[in-house]
């Protein structure tokens, strides 16, 4: 059998099989380190980026302890936060548990429940949800619980972000006390580290990196561009060595930054593009991810909120059009890029007040991001009035924010003009 690297850990030849069948020959490190723990039934607090191979690493020990379909009742419940991450999460289970005659099954809400009740009827041994659906469908008295004994949450920390705590702990209340559980996350935020202690019992803990490092596998550059017509102008020049730049996504703040972008982008007929934020449905932004993940579309323009759960591989380049103001986000964006065994380019365009975010950046990920001069053919705008005005004042916030006692610009104009017209009314 080909798969040497896995051949190390207590598997059946059904998981192994599947191992080889996805190309995966080496174990990543947390797979060396998770897998036999798991294995071992220790409750694990992982913390791992996606693109570690994080996955695989709770899934297979998993699927070797429910091992072969028995009874209705699912045996395990994997939780995460989005439909976009379960989908993908349950494509994983699909893929690993193929040679076996597990049956698992995906639910989330935004879709009517008929055909996922029909789903939890037949009979399942691997559940996965997000906590909504999942409460939702409890309540109802459809899922049974009494057979649970492994738990997963991934992607704690988004979880945390999406207000999910009460959820959980009230899933945590209905489902039996004696089971393994495993949480994983990306970083390791005060409320994360609440809940692991509610709900771990003496857990180990696995963090690949340092909480919050980005990739090693992805070279990470940022430019400095003045407005927001130059980030135009930089981004439709590097788009167009179409040959490096084969798969990209660019990373705005909001909708609406997404949506205009998208216009320029599409103006400058940059070949297919799609935009995902959260005010599309949810079947849009599945069909543009699946279309990207295809390669049937180059670039996707992407909110933070949307790309949750995007596990796209070989992903050329992350380019963040705007610096993210959540630093975390900085991790998970990129993470789209170098995920596993690829290579990646991540690059941040700061204008002058974004400066002081990319620097609080590069000291949470303990890395410095080279800066690059700009290419000479990028031609230069001069920066409207309100765009000007509205960096001074965002500058004006960081100061304040680092030095209380700092009056500001726009602090000092106003006391100029108050004595002016005391004067002018004796
Ligand atoms: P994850 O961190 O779980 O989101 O996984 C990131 C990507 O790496 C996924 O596309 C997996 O299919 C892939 N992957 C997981 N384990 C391995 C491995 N041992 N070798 C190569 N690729 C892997």
């Amino acid at each position: 059998m080909n798969s040497s690297g896995f051949s190390q850990f207590k598997l059946n030849k059904q998981l192994l099989q599947a191992v080889e069948d996805a190309g995966y020959r080496t174990p990543t490190p947390i797979q060396r380190r998770s897998i036999p723990l798991i294995s071992a039934g220790h409750d694990i607090l992982g913390i791992a980026q996606t693109g570690t191979g994080k996955t695989a690493a709770f899934l297979l020990p998993l699927l070797m302890k429910v091992k072969y379909a028995e009874g209705t009742a699912p045996r395990a419940l994997i939780l995460a936060p989005t439909r976009e991450l379960v989908t993908q999460l349950y494509q994983e289970v699909q893929k690993l548990s193929a040679h076996t005659d597990l049956r698992s099954l995906a639910i989330y809400g935004g879709v009517g429940p008929k055909s996922q009740l029909e789903g939890i009827e037949a009979g399942i041994d691997i559940l996965l949800s997000t906590p909504g659906r999942f409460l939702d469908l409890y309540t109802r008295g459809v899922i049974q619980v009494k057979a649970l004994r492994t738990l997963v949450l991934d992607e704690a920390d988004k979880m945390m972000d999406m207000g999910f705590m009460p959820q959980i702990r009230r899933i945590l209340e209905v489902i039996p006390l004696k089971r393994q559980n495993l949480l994983f996350s990306a970083t390791m935020p005060q409320s994360v580290l609440t809940l692991s202690e509610e709900f771990l019992e003496f857990p180990v803990k696995v963090e690949m990196s340092p909480s919050a490092t980005t990739a090693q596998t992805v070279t990470q550059f940022a430019y400095e561009v003045p407005n927001f017509k130059t980030k135009v102008r930089l981004l439709h020049h590097l788009l167009q060595d179409t040959a490096s730049f084969n798969k990209v996504i660019v990373f705005v703040r909001t909708k609406k930054a997404a949506d205009n972008l998208y216009k320029f982008l599409t103006r400058a007929a940059e070949g297919e593009i799609r935009v995902i934020h959260s005010n599309k449905g949810q079947n849009t932004r599945l069909n543009s991810l699946n279309a990207f993940k295809l390669n049937q579309v180059r670039i996707l323009v992407s909110t933070d909120v949307a790309a949750r759960g995007i596990d796209v591989t070989m992903v050329s380049h992350v380019i963040n059009f705007e610096v993210p103001l959540v630093y975390e986000d900085y991790v998970h964006r990129v993470g789209r890029t170098g995920r596993a065994e690829n290579v990646g380019t991540a690059i941040t365009f700061f204008d002058p007040g974004e400066a002081y975010h990319l620097r609080k950046i590069e000291k949470l990920i303990k890395h410095r991001i080279e800066l690059h001069d700009l290419p000479p053919q990028i031609e230069v705008t001069a920066t409207s009035f309100e765009e000007q005005q509205a960096i001074n004042r965002a500058i004006d916030k960081q100061r304040r924010r680092e030095d209380p006692n700092y009056q500001g610009a726009f602090h000092r104009k106003k006391q100029k003009k108050t004595p002016q017209r005391k004067r002018k009314s004796k």
